[in-house]
């Protein structure tokens, strides 16, 4: 049996009435912004029941957009976690403040209790991680910020459709960015991302800058980029938003099956612990597991494709030496977890006997000996 991790091939396995969009946005020789960008955007702030929506060329981007748009730049310190994706930090680190780094807590997620040792005069802002689809502690962390007068800027770029007591990741800080990166929970054929806020002057300022600063064609307000979102991807991501409930709906079931069958193995797996009142889109399903690089190998040796997300945390990169603030005394967490981190297929596309196959196999792994 093969259990694959990408799942592109069949999510895009029928496009048609993709196609039937992409011909009208032919016809329309709509490409740049234009109605079919316009119309996500209202529907992805629908969905999200937010004031604003501002698409963007990537999720990088959308972080990007967000922090200059706080005016965040050269002297000042962005706290955020040091187990995320290179772009969370990159980010900071392109608009020229200064990341610092803390560690994160046993689900992965930004441990709010570390957060306020880290706030020092130049601290302007506190960038939590909606990490593989789950959530840290945002109520806590808003309070924090709010405590501090510090800004929330939430990167949800892979939380998209994820909740807490019902209110949506990326709803929380005042400005937050998500990407539709191939990976993400909701995805496009390529690069894409969003902006939300429900800030009017916050959304004013996005909206031109992400477009070279333009008013109108014969004017501009001040020097912006392009940023703008394809509308081809625009037209995707309108598909793909209408499945997106459905497809966190199956791999939430493919999650809790997983769950309950590895925690007959806690000996030699740990699940995080999920909380009841949050909804995860299970973006990376993980789990810490003894002997981590024998199972991996062993895994996929019987078709099972699993990743690591990461094997070297982003205080361990060399990029860090120059521009991060941390203690990598006190990254603990993350620098156990790197060790012994595992990431499952738990795709939409996975069926239970697929599910039973992993867990089988994880199970005979060490109950063999290794
Ligand atoms: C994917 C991702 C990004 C970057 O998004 P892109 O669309 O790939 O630029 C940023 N932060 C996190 C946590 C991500 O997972």
């Amino acid at each position: 049996m093969k259990v694959e991790y990408n799942y592109l091939p069949k999510e895009f396995s029928n496009v048609k009435a993709i196609f039937q969009d992409w011909e009208k946005l032919i016809k329309s020789t709509d490409f740049t912004l234009g109605k079919f960008v316009h119309l996500f955007e209202e529907k992805f702030k629908n969905y999200l029941n937010v004031k604003y929506c501002i698409s963007t060329n990537n999720g990088t981007d959308a972080l990007i957009l967000c922090l200059k748009s706080l005016g965040i730049g050269k002297g000042d310190e962005v706290i955020t976690v040091a187990n995320t994706f290179y772009a969370t930090v990159g980010a900071i680190v392109a608009v020229g403040a200064t990341p610092v780094l803390v560690d994160c807590d046993e689900r992965y997620q930004i441990d709010f209790e570390k957060i306020e040792d880290a706030i020092t005069k130049k601290t302007k802002a506190i960038l939590p991680v909606h990490w593989g689809g789950a959530s840290p502690e945002m109520s806590k962390i808003l309070k924090i910020s709010k405590d501090n007068n510090l800004y929330l800027v939430e990167d949800a770029c892979m939380g998209i459709g994820a909740t807490i007591e019902g209110k949506p990741a990326g709803t929380f800080g005042i400005v937050n960015a998500f990407s539709m990166h191939p990976l993400k929970s909701l995805n496009v054929m390529g690069d894409g991302g969003m902006v939300v806020t429900n800030d009017d002057e916050l959304a004013n300022w996005m909206i031109k800058y992400r477009n070279h600063g333009m008013v109108d064609r014969d004017h501009i307000d001040f020097w912006g980029v392009n940023m703008r979102l394809q509308p081809l991807q625009a037209i995707v991501a309108s598909h793909g938003l209408d499945k997106l409930n459905n497809v966190i709906d199956l791999r939430s079931n493919n999650a809790n099956l997983l769950d309950d069958g590895l925690n007959n193995i806690k000996d030699f797996i740990t699940t995080p612990k999920r909380i009841n009142k949050h909804q995860e889109t299970y973006a990376l399903y993980m789990i810490l597991a003894k002997k981590r690089d024998l199972l991996k190998i062993y895994l996929e040796k019987n078709g099972i494709e699993a990743k690591i997300h990461y094997p070297i945390p982003l205080n361990k990169q060399k990029a860090a030496k120059d521009n991060c603030i941390f203690d990598d005394k006190k990254l603990n967490n993350v620098n156990e977890q790197a060790k012994s981190l595992l990431t499952l297929p738990v795709h939409q596309f996975i069926n239970n006997e697929q599910i039973n196959y992993m867990i089988d196999h994880i199970s005979n792994f060490y109950k063999s000996g290794y």
